[in-house]
């Protein structure tokens, strides 16, 4: 138990009363042995679960050779892993960071360098409500949010936003001065809200056609979570720059900012940094990660679960009317209840189902990707037993 006036810690994240001391694959073990099935994976991280073997061992190998040496220096395995990112997504270039938010922050200077390389006067970047893409001041203002900004202003200028998935409300805010278009495939915290794929196809041909930079958010979304390695793949187009993180690292630090080659054309020497970003220890473990999840095999099984899950819990949906939606794509996906959120996420924890509440009154799964149908057997039972007390 952490009892708050005791603690050391800025109590930013509120009471935690859970703590667990072990995992193993997708489950997790409090100090007393009890056993939780985690489909909650560090928030959309634990891709690969916990202490995934390959994974230990690729960090018990690298630590005993080398840990840090920052990026002053060549790195051989830094440039096999990048090759190895951009030969399984869009990119050409890669950025490395210790976060999503970095890589967020990353994306926006690609986009600014680009059009002051260019000499450009394009300062705008369109973002969409409900939008999540980290803490730091580019983020917050990004997304305007109030939940994530009250209280930190000023914030910075020349974020504008408009509604998600509505062409009318994007066309209208387009202008000449429009540098990007920053958007979540599907978007997390604001509550598992999957962007239609013609909308993504539609922002792709405005982009082209209007000279604007398309930036997707991928920190939740992306590395295998929707059964394709990266969700804009489901809509058939590329962006000009992606953020990755979360699941990336399966619970090692690291994230990345992918761009194609033009993109980051103003990304010279000295323009941006990162004391620890692409880590030697983040690289051991990110090479084994990427192996893994790109693997087809790897994904198509991501793909099978995922539809095993979602027929089962569509079955859910008809039964139990507390139910108001199922949605997402692949291991991401929202339950919206009618009764509140909160409370449907702590009764699924105390029957042993970890999970992560979202916006919108929404419990969201996030399990690991390795996950199996006995897995789901027993989360479905779970969350059918969960429903039936909540009604009871
Ligand atoms: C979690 C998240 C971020 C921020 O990542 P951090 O590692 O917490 O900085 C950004 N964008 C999206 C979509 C996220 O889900």
């Amino acid at each position: 138990m952490n009892n708050s006036l005791k603690s050391y810690i800025m109590p930013t994240y509120g009471e935690r009363d859970l703590e667990f001391i072990k995992g193993d694959g997708c489950y997790l073990y409090t100090s007393r042995g009890e056993k939780y099935l985690d489909f909650a994976a560090g928030i959309a991280v634990n891709s690969l679960g916990h202490c995934h073997p390959k994974l230990v061992q690729a960090l018990q190998n690298q630590a005993k050779i080398l840990w840090h040496t920052s990026n002053l220096y060549h790195s051989t395995n830094q440039e096999e892993y990048a090759a190895m990112l951009c030969k399984n997504s869009f990119a050409e270039k890669v950025f490395f960071t210790n976060s999503g938010a970095e890589a967020i922050e990353c994306g926006i200077k690609v986009i600014r360098s680009y059009w002051n390389y260019h000499k450009k006067n394009k300062k705008k970047i369109i973002t969409f409500e409900g939008a999540f893409h980290g803490r730091t001041f580019a983020a917050i203002s990004a997304q305007k949010n109030l939940k994530y900004s009250k209280g930190f202003e000023p914030l910075l200028p020349g974020f504008v936003q408009v509604k998600f998935n509505d062409l009318y409300s994007l066309n209208k805010a387009i202008d000449d001065k429009t540098a990007a278009i920053l958007l979540e495939p599907i978007q997390g915290e604001g509550g598992i809200r999957p962007a239609d794929l013609d909308f993504i196809k539609s922002i792709k041909e405005i982009c082209l056609k209007k000279n604007i930079l398309l930036f997707l958010d991928e920190v939740q979304c992306g590395f295998g979570r929707s059964g394709k390695m990266f969700s804009y793949e489901w809509a058939n187009i590329e962006p000009d720059i992606l953020a990755s993180a979360k699941g990336i690292g399966s619970g090692f630090p690291m994230g990345a900012c992918l761009s194609t080659k033009e993109a980051c054309i103003g990304m010279t020497k000295g323009i941006h940094g990162s004391t620890y970003g692409g880590n030697s220890l983040a690289i051991a473990v990110g090479k084994v990660v990427l192996e893994i999840i790109s693997n087809k095999d790897f994904l198509s099984n991501v793909d099978s679960s995922s539809r095993y899950l979602w027929k089962k819990l569509k079955k859910l949906e008809k039964f139990h009317s507390n139910i108001y939606e199922v949605r997402g794509a692949g291991l991401l996906i929202g339950i919206k209840t009618k009764s509140n959120n909160l409370g449907f996420s702590k009764a699924l924890k105390t029957n042993k189902l970890l999970n992560v509440p979202a916006g919108d009154n929404v419990v969201r799964l996030a399990p690991p990707l390795i996950i199996n149908k006995e897995h789901i057997d027993e989360a479905i039972n779970i969350i059918d037993k969960t429903l039936k007390e909540i009604n009871d």
